[in-house]
């Protein structure tokens, strides 16, 4: 078993390891920037090492700055939990590389599998649909216009590198294709540090449903799926699990398709597998794989009653894991929401400030992940996420109906932020009805900005 961790991030996510690891004895280091003094993580954890200024650069990507702070405190391992260098495959071999245990899949599997081109072809290779598209990089302009009779028009030109919603265009005919195709060269080697493109049919009316796996590099299990098709700019806003979309046939063989894949590719840790699917054609297609925890892990954790980074220290400490898949059951339905540092009646402007008062939810069925107290600072530097709330019921109905209970008792003074939408969805017949696809929000979103403005509850 692990002794003592480095967590190489900040924010909800850090706190969440923190509590993973106290859970089970092992200690914990925070790291934290100039601007993160204050911060909860820093609070919580039993040391503290500063790694540099506010810039995410000189700090939480600062390699050097991590690996320093580990050895100068005696840590056997790091997490590099979600975002910042958690997808690093650089950063994964400079960890073991010191003798240290990642807490992720090896440098490979993240070369492999973080690599969007890379992980398309494994998934074709161990017989999981992917998206019709380039097999391979596409390297110029002529060999992207001989992939267009697979996949007509609209067609969607996807960065090699990226992730978070970013780098993704689409383009509705040849001309549009030729004027973007060397802007999205140009924007994901800025962006990412990698030019490389790949290309994929744009599927118009999917539903994102991803499979959680958890793996020990000899074997792997599902989780079962989660679905995010709530989304806006491709970021998903609110996220579920089970998908009300599939049938338990489909169900099984989306998932089982998942543990082919981290089979196929020796993984080891926690996963997710994410696809599209097509709801009318009844068919699902392979995306991409996240080699790290996800935002919305909790979702999965409320339905089957697991803790996934508890799973992660404990295969990462070098157990075999512990499930088999006939240990992994669903109970009920669980909602996670996205609570941003954001003003939703403002396009989503940024809101950062500081938190006057704060009132979390609570009682039967909720959880609330957050790095926030009462007279914190939010520091305009990072990702705007603050909070998560999650809630679980038997149904989906009466989850809906316990998140806008639990939104009616959340009161964050001092900020704005995306509570407004999610009360809004919450009372959405679409969103009730669970009949929405990766568009959808978009749209609803042109439809009801004037139901945005804040109320109370
Ligand atoms: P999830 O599926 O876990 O929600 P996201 O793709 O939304 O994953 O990303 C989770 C976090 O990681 C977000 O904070 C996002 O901004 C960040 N992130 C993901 N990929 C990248 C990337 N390639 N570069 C920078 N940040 C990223
Ligand atoms: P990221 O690495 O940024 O998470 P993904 O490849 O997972 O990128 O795609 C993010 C979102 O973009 C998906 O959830 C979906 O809404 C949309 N998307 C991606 N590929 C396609 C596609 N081929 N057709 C339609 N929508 C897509
Ligand atoms: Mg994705």
């Amino acid at each position: 078993m692990l002794k003592k961790l480095l967590i190489a991030n900040r924010g909800e996510i850090a706190v969440r390891i923190i509590r993973a690891a106290r859970d089970l004895g092992i200690a914990t280091v925070a790291v934290y920037s100039d601007a993160d003094a204050t911060a909860l993580h820093v609070q919580l954890a039993d040391e503290v090492v500063n790694i540099g200024p506010p810039a995410a650069k000189k700090s939480y990507l600062n390699v050097a700055a991590i690996l320093k702070a580990a050895s100068e405190t005696g840590c056997d391992s790091v997490h590099p939990g979600y975002g910042f260098l958690a997808e690093n495959a650089g950063f994964s071999d400079a960890v073991t590389a010191a003798g240290l245990v990642f807490v992720g899949p090896s440098g490979d599997a993240i070369r492999l599998m973080g690599d969007k081109v890379a992980a398309r072809g494994a998934a074709h290779a161990a017989g999981v649909p992917i998206v019709p598209g380039s097999l391979g990089r596409v390297e110029n302009i002529d060999a992207g216009r001989a992939i267009l009779a697979d996949t007509g028009f609209p067609v969607m030109i996807k960065a090699a590198a990226g992730g978070g919603g970013r780098g993704i265009r689409i383009a509705q005919d040849l001309a549009a294709f030729e004027q973007a195709f060397p802007q999205a060269q140009a924007e994901a080697l800025a962006a990412f540090g990698d030019g490389g493109l790949y290309m994929e049919k744009v599927i118009t009316k999917a539903r994102h449903i991803e499979v959680q796996v958890l793996a020990d590099g000899h074997s792997a299990v599902h989780c079962f799926e989660r679905e995010c098709s709530l989304q806006r700019r491709r970021q998903k806003v609110w996220e579920e699990a089970p998908s009300r979309a599939l049938s338990p046939q489909l169900r099984d063989e989306l998932c089982s398709s998942a543990v082919r894949l981290a089979l196929a590719v020796n993984y080891s840790g926690a996963g997710t597998v994410e696809y599209l699917y097509d709801e009318d054609a009844d068919r699902f297609y392979f995306i991409e794989m996240n080699t790290r925890i996800q935002v919305e892990h909790p979702v999965t954790e409320m339905i089957t009653g697991l803790d996934l980074v508890a799973e992660m220290l404990r295969i990462a400490g070098g157990e075999a894991l512990r499930l088999t898949q006939a240990d992994v059951t669903v109970k009920g339905h669980a909602i996670e929401v996205r609570l941003n540092a954001e003003d939703p009646a403002r396009d989503f402007a940024p809101f950062p400030g500081t938190v006057d008062s704060l009132r979390i939810p609570g009682g039967p069925g909720v959880r609330f992940d957050s790095m926030l107290y009462p007279g914190y600072t939010v520091p305009p530097f990072y990702d705007s996420l603050l909070a998560k709330l999650i809630v679980h019921a038997e149904t989906r109905e009466a989850a809906i109906a316990r998140m806008a209970r639990a939104l009616s008792e959340l009161q964050i003074d001092g900020l704005k932020t995306t509570k407004p939408l999610f009360q809004a969805l919450a009372a959405d017949p679409s969103v009730q009805a669970g009949d929405f696809h990766t568009r959808w929000l978009e749209a609803w979103l042109e439809a009801n900005a004037a139901r945005l403005t804040p109320h109370q509850p």
